[in-house]
Order: structure tokens, then C-alpha cells, then sequence
């Protein structure tokens, strides 16, 4: 129950978690709750803390209005937040976060106490619902993960239900000219067929949530995690606060206001997948990268059920070449799976030079070719999405470790690009930060408050987990990742450069070649002025095998509240500052690049440029292009109101 003496608002804000948390989840926080030593009990442990901060805050209009609040609104958004003490807060429930929390309650339910709260905090209002992914996977890490799973057998080597798996049959890899295919060799590491499996790893998210909450973890979906806490010097992350709820367009708080919370954690894991919006803060903060800036390419897919005759159960299919020009790195997927389901994308690095390049449109048009339109033809696309993915590969995963905290999964940087995998290492990388934690947590007392504030008055230092990275230098991860090093890169000197090298280190050196080739920029600094290049003509779609960017929208489910404040953040909210620095030059490259129509530039004649920029925010999908790609690196992606974004079906 909550304190009686709480703030009526608090108890709100307390509602915006417990409200989210699963009926079952619920139960066993129930269940739990009776444990001697440490309660489970999110409201046993809340306290009411000061805002960290308590300056007045104003929120802009889109057209930089500044809105004046009331002297009882700024008291409402400022007042203070309701804290919890957990051992472990992990923000996000990909692979990499349910990985981490499931093997630390694990050992705990093993050889600890049992009593460990570990956190997952995800922003999607169920499960699963913002991942986005290929996907073919590879089995061992999740073997690794539980290697006493109920669903392996002889010939299920992956543990997970059958249901949700199809084994991989069969393999191709081509090249395509405008009309016709050319197999290409496929180096021996990359090959799927009888060893990997083709899944919805969003369904497949949901799967390990399932297994997650079985152990004991405590996972709360439908929280926005918007800002890392700090300890009073700012030398060590303490935790983490969710996003106030309830506050409208111009910033002023709705009757519904409810303000975020406050989770004061030993170790902080940012699980959040490609380009963190929490990650990014700590990895400058901390100066965490070291080496070259990551890189990242944008993918985009659509599920579609065929026609029977059209369906090949577990065919893997890989294709370079058309749509896209010499200069473009990139290739196109189709993997058949599940119950007459086909899952069709195109990855495109987002170091493209040409501002007229749209993502979205190479991928409609490489639709058109016979060797996908074979398949699609007749058939019903049933579900749209897009994400970024890193690309950078060894050279760009930043130092895994921060006073307080780690970095897992996608949010390292994991993907290992010519295989287009990034789940296994991602899940990998979970098992070893777990097992460090474990390691520097197990005979600590439990965290709660009157510990914190022990802690802090005999200065003890915030936990350093330079054992997790040491752990994944001696992972495999590490040597998977060393072996395809150069082949990305390859390609900054041309397709032919890229294939030619590629195919040396892929079969002949395997990655022991003397040299590491790098990333010369970031891929929004990669871009050039709109001058040099023409517009490019897209055929128009035809509304059965090529669609619109509303129509896909429409089959992404996104929602966002029209009425809360744009998440998608630019100096001052200022759409004519931004267009003034940005349209000149690059001449709407935004409104090309963002898969999701959320930018637009419209015909304006009272605008000194003759268009408007206008941010149409609730239709975004989370893909966090625009944040990496703005070449005017002016627009900030932050988290919107939890439960906000996409509903993604099998993706
Ligand atoms: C088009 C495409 C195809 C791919 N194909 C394959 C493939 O075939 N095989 C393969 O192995 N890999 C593939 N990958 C890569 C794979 O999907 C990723 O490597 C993997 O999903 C990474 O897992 P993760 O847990 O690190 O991050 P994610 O899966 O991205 O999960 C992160 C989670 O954190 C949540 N989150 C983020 N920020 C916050 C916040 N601030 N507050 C609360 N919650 C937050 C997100 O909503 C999300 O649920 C593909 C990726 C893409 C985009
Ligand atoms: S606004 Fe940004 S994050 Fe949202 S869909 Fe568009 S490019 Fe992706």
C-alpha cells in the first residue's frame, strides 16, 4: 500500500508504474512480497525525494512561443518524484535486457539469495511490441542462456517453443542487375541453412519476458525511462527517472498529470538497443568512446502472407545490388517462415552522400524486381517497420563500463554487419554483464534506502564493472566480431574495393589480416550538399506490391497522444531556425529519410523559404534515423510518454 502522508500527486505517479505492471507480474510481486530479508514491494520502498531539478521548467511551442506557466504549474511539474531502491535497473526489454535480467535471477535463484530485485523498464506497452528485426538467429547464446530448456531436442537445437521457430532450409545470395539475379559465393560463416532459425523476434521478446517474470524479475512495461541519475558530484549513475505523464502540447501539466519516478539502483544496465537515448548521454558523459564513431545503417521491412505456392518454409535469401547505386552500401532480405509468412527488408547504410536517397522508396522499388515480386506477388502485406542497426562493428563498441553502470546489446554495438546478427551477441553480451554484476553484488546487503544513504555518507565507491569488459574481450563475441572487422568498412572505397576486400578476409585471412580499416566520419556528417546531385525520380506506388509511407504507417500501429509535447527535440522548438540552417543545403533530406512521414517541409509562400517544416511526431516509429542522420545534427530524439510508439505484429 502506499504512505498514507504521500503527496495526492505522487500517489499518481506511483499508479503510472504499479497500473503498468502485468496482472502476472503483479501476483508474483504478491507472491514474493513474504520473503524475509528483501520485499518486492515497489511501494514499501518508495520514498519522496526532491526533484533533482527544481528550476522552473518551460516548455516551446513549435513555432518558439515560449509558454508562460503558472506559478501552481511549474509546482505541479516540479514537485517531487516518488523513489524506489532496486539492486539492478535495467532500462529496456530487448534481447540484451531480458538476457541480463534472466541470467542474474538465475544465479540469485541459484547460489544467491534469491531476494535480488532486478528491474526491467521498457517503453513499448507490451512486450516485444518496438522490435524490430530480421530475423534468422543464431541458437547458442540463447543454448547458453538455458541449457536445461524443456523445448530442446534432436531437432529443435534452439530453446524455444517450435511454434515460434522455422529452421533454416536453405540459403541463397545474389546479385541483382535490373531484371536479373547472379548467385554469389557465400562465405562459409554465413551460411544458416540446418543450424539457424528464422523468428519474429518480437514474439520471441515476448517469449523471454515470460521466462523473465517466471524468475522473479520485476518488469514494468509501458515506462519511458527519460533521464540517468546521478550521484551528488556527478561521478556515478545512481539510477534512473521514467517520464512525467500528462503533460500537454505547450508543456503545461493535464489533469491527468502524473509525475515519473525515480529508481535509485547499484547497477544501472542500459539495454535500449541501437542509439540509446540514454546511452547517448552517458557514453559523452563518461567519454566512453575510445575508438572510431559508430556507424549505422537504417532497416526496413514488411511481413507479407504469399500465395502457397509462392512459400518455401526456412528459405534464407540474401541479394546486393539493385535497387541501389554503386555507391550505396546496403542488400535486401526475404526469409520465409512461420505459416505461409515471408519477412522482406532492405538495409542501407546511413553514410549515403546523395540528400535525395530516400530509404524508404530503394526499398518499395527493390520490391519491383523479379526475384522479390516472384514471391510477394498475390500476396498481402500485413505488418510495415523500420530501425536503425549499427554498422560500425569492433572498431566503434565504446568501453562497456561506467561508474554505476553497463552497456549491453545493440546499445554496445554488437552486430556483427555481414552476417546482419546482432541477437546473439546482444543476448551474450546480457549473460556477461550479468555475471559480473552478480559477481560484485552477491554479499552486498540489500539496496534500500537506509543502505543508499549509509553508502553515501561513508563515501563508498559506486560499483566499476571493469570485469564485464574484460569478459567480453575474452568472449566470443569479441572474435566473431575481430574476424569480419574490415568488411564493412571495405566498402567506404567503392563496391568493387568492398567485394574484392570482403571476399579476402571473409575466406581467405578470416579477419587475420595486419590491418583495421576505420570509419572516416559519422554517417550524418557523411552527407553532401544537395547541388551536387539531382533529384531522384521514384515510381509511384501501385497500392498492391509497392505502397505509400501513410499506408505503411498505418500497419505499424503507431499511437502517440496528439496532445503531449513533441519528443523530437530541435533548438527551441524552432521550425523556421531549423529549416533556415538545413533546407538551403540538403533541401528536405529529412522528409526522405525518416520512414515514417513525421517530417514534412510544405509549400509555405509566407515562409521566406517558401516552405514550412512541420514535425508530424505521433507518427513516429522509434527508428532513431533522424537523430543519427540529420547532417545539421539539430534534432534530439527523446522518449515520449511511456506505452507511446509503435505496435509491431511479427516483425
Ligand atoms: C531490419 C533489421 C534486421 C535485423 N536482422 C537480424 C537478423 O536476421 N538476425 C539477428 O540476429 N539480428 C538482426 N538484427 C539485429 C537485432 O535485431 C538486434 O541486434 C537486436 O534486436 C538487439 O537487441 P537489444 O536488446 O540490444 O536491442 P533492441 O532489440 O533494440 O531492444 C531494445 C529495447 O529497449 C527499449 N528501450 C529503448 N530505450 C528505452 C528507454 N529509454 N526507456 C525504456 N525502454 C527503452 C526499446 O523499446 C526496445 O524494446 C536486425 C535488425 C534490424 C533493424
Ligand atoms: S522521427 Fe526519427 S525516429 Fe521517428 S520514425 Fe522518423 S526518423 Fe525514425
Amino acid at each position: 500500500m502506499l504512505r498514507t502522508s504521500m503527496h495526492p500527486r505522487l500517489r499518481c505517479a506511483v499508479g503510472t508504474v504499479s497500473r503498468c505492471i502485468s496482472p502476472r507480474v503483479r501476483a508474483l510481486g504478491v507472491a514474493v512480497r513474504g520473503s524475509t530479508h528483501r520485499s518486492f514491494s515497489i511501494s514499501s520502498h518508495i520514498q519522496m525525494i526532491p526533484t533533482t531539478n527544481s528550476i522552473t521548467r518551460g516548455f516551446h511551442r513549435s513555432l518558439s512561443t515560449k509558454v508562460e506557466l503558472t506559478e501552481e504549474e511549474s509546482e505541479i511539474l516540479n514537485e517531487e518524484r516518488a523513489v524506489d531502491y532496486v539492486d539492478v535497473c535495467i532500462v529496456g526489454a530487448g534481447p540484451a535486457g531480458l538476457a541480463t535480467a534472466i541470467k542474474l535471477k538465475q544465479l540469485d535463484n541459484e547460489v544467491g539469495s534469491g531476494d535480488l530485485r532486478v528491474i526491467v523498464l521498457e517503453k513499448a506497452s507490451d512486450f516485444g511490441s518496438h522490435i524490430v528485426s530480421g530475423a534468422v538467429i543464431e541458437p547458442h547464446a540463447l543454448r547458453e542462456l538455458f541449457p536445461d530448456s524443456e523445448h530442446l531436442t534432436e531437432s529443435n537445437q534452439i530453446p524455444l517453443p517450435e511454434d515460434l521457430v522455422t529452421k533454416v532450409t536453405k540459403d541463397s545470395m545474389n546479385y541483382l542487375t535490373e531484371s536479373f539475379a547472379f548467385p554469389l559465393p557465400e562465405p562459409p560463416q554465413m551460411h544458416n541453412a540446418d543450424k539457424n532459425y528464422i523468428v519474429s523476434l518480437n514474439t520471441v521478446v515476448k517469449y523471454l519476458s515470460e521466462q523473465a517474470e517466471e524468475l522473479g524479475v520485476e518488469l514494468y512495461p509501458g515506462i519511458a525511462v527519460e533521464q540517468l541519475e546521478y550521484n551528488e558530484d556527478k561521478t556515478a549513475v545512481t539510477g534512473v527517472s521514467t517520464k512525467d505523464q500528462g503533460i500537454d502540447r505547450s508543456g503545461r501539466p493535464k489533469a491527468s498529470f502524473e509525475r515519473g519516478m525515480q529508481f535509485q539502483a547499484r547497477v544501472t544496465v542500459l539495454g535500449e538497443g541501437c542509439h540509446g537515448s540514454l546511452t547517448k548521454q552517458a557514453i559523452s558523459k563518461f567519454e566512453l568512446r575510445k575508438n572510431d564513431e559508430q556507424t549505422y545503417g537504417l532497416g526496413i521491412k514488411e511481413v507479407w502472407e504469399v500465395k502457397p505456392e509462392n512459400f518455401e518454409k526456412g528459405y534464407v535469401a540474401h541479394t546486393m545490388g539493385y535497387p541501389l547505386s554503386a555507391d550505396l552500401y546496403g542488400g535486401g532480405f526475404m526469409y520465409h517462415f512461420g505459416d505461409g509468412l515471408v519477412a522482406v527488408g532492405l538495409v542501407i547504410g546511413l553514410d549515403y552522400k546523395n540528400p535525395y536517397v530516400s530509404p524508404f522508396q530503394e526499398f518499395q522499388r527493390m520490391k519491383t524486381h523479379p526475384f522479390y515480386k516472384n514471391y510477394l506477388e498475390g500476396g498481402k502485406c500485413v505488418s510495415y517497420a523500420a530501425r536503425a542497426l549499427n554498422e560500425g562493428g569492433l572498431q566503434s563498441v565504446p568501453q562497456l563500463y561506467f561508474p554505476g553502470g553497463v552497456i549491453v546489446g545493440c546499445s554496445a554495438g554488437f552486430v556483427n554487419v555481414p552476417k546482419v546478427k546482432g541477437t546473439h551477441t546482444a543476448i551474450k553480451s546480457g549473460i556477461l554483464a550479468a555475471e559480473s554484476i552478480f559477481d560484485s553484488v552477491k554479499e552486498l546487503e540489500a539496496f534500500d534506502e537506509d543502505v543508499a544513504q549509509a553508502e553515501v555518507e561513508e563515501e563508498v565507491t559506486p560499483l566499476t564493472l571493469e570485469s564485464y569488459q574484460k569478459a567480453y574481450e575474452n568472449s566470443w563475441i569479441y572474435k566473431e566480431l575481430d574476424e569480419v572487422r574490415n568488411v564493412r568498412p571495405s566498402f567506404n572505397s567503392g563496391l568493387l574495393f568492398g567485394l574484392a576486400h570482403s571476399g579476402l578476409s571473409t575466406f581467405v585471412t578470416r579477419g587475420a589480416e595486419p590491418w583495421t580499416l576505420g570509419h572516416p566520419h559519422t554517417d550524418s556528417a557523411a552527407t553532401e550538399d544537395a547541388s551536387k546531385y539531382s533529384p531522384i525520380e521514384y515510381p509511384k506506388p501501385d497500392g498492391k506490391l509497392t505502397f505509400d509511407l501513410l499506408t505503411s504507417v498505418s500497419r505499424t500501429g503507431t499511437y502517440h497522444d496528439e496532445d503531449e509535447p513533441c519528443h523530437l527535440r530541435i533548438p527551441e522548438q524552432d521550425s523556421r531556425k531549423h529549416a533556415e540552417v538545413a533546407y538551403p543545403k540538403y533541401k528536405g533530406i529529412e522528409q526522405r529519410f525518416c520512414p515514417a512521414g513525421v517530417y514534412e517541409y510544405v509549400e509555405d509562400e509566407k515562409e521566406p523559404l517558401g516552405v514550412r517544416f512541420q514535425i508530424n511526431s505521433q507518427n513516429c516509429i522509434h527508428c532513431k534515423t533522424c537523430d543519427i542522420k540529420v547532417p545539421t545534427q539539430d534534432i534530439n530524439w527523446t522518449v515520449p510518454e511511456g506505452g507511446d510508439g509503435p505496435k509491431y505484429y511479427m516483425t
